[in-house]
């Protein structure tokens, strides 16, 4: 089963194929503060968001207990079209915010990526000249590069479920 590569230590599945799962910190730990790039709306979501023309979005977890900072996403290295559209803007770590809600500011983090079947991936990125002699990507990277991004969270101290703190097409 593939992972992404960023996510390799990190990333549980919960289904078959992968592309469902639960972030667990390498020292064991399920909760995280959250912080995040984009724009919020509807209280706890967030969209892409514009920066220095360009366009940005962006979550790390922190985890409770030991303190690593994982990145989970961001738009210009795992979204389809912020890689090679030309539009994705990585953003600095001091521009991302924490996220908190009235009730919570711990969270269990879920995810649920879409990727390319190998033949497409092949296709439309290996093979691809003008996208390689930038980015010399290979098939190992396929799971690192998503065309649908959902992002669940669930408050640890009001079990509140926060569905899809970002739900995003990617491609
Ligand atoms: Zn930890």
């Amino acid at each position: 089963m593939m992972k992404p590569r960023h996510l390799e230590t990190i990333f549980v599945p919960t289904d078959e194929k992968g592309m469902d799962g639960e972030i667990v910190c390498e020292c064991g730990c399920r909760a995280f503060q959250i912080r995040y790039f984009g724009e919020l709306y509807d209280k706890n979501k967030i969209a892409i968001k514009k920066y220095r023309n360009k366009f940005g979005q962006a979550v790390r977890a922190v985890c409770a207990d030991c303190g690593t900072d994982y990145l989970l996403y961001d738009f210009a290295q795992h979204g389809y079209d912020g890689l090679f559209g030309g539009d994705g803007i990585a953003v600095p770590g001091q521009m991302l915010d924490d996220f908190t809600t009235e009730a919570d500011n711990l969270f269990a983090v879920k995810m649920l990526l879409e990727y390319d079947e190998e033949e497409q991936f092949l296709e439309e990125v290996v093979n691809v000249d003008f996208i390689q002699q930038e980015f010399h990507f290979t098939m190992a990277d396929r799971a690192s590069i998503w065309s649908w991004i959902v992002i669940e969270l669930k408050g640890l101290q009001s079990g509140t479920v926060y569905k899809d703190f970002v739900n995003e097409e990617l491609a």
